[in-house]
């Protein structure tokens, strides 16, 4: 195998993107950069969102939002 090949562009942006499901567990080592603090709507808990909490608009922490999904 060839994995330092280029320059582990691909590699970052396969991992950021795919390959977070069925891991069980939070996987930052990649950078908490696009991690924003945000509040959940639901349990009030501090959590943190891999996306901009639009205002206006609820956000829900991990927990909240698989519980929701899930009904
Ligand atoms: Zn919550």
């Amino acid at each position: 195998m060839r994995e330092q090949d280029g320059n582990g562009r691909d590699f970052e942006r396969r991992s950021s993107g795919f390959g977070n499901r069925g891991n069980g567990g939070p996987r930052r080592s990649f950078g908490p950069k696009d991690w924003h603090k945000a509040v959940c709507s639901e349990c009030k808990k501090e959590c943190e969102v891999p996306f901009k909490p639009t205002e206006g608009k609820p956000v829900y922490c991990k927990e909240c939002f698989s519980k929701r999904r899930d009904r």
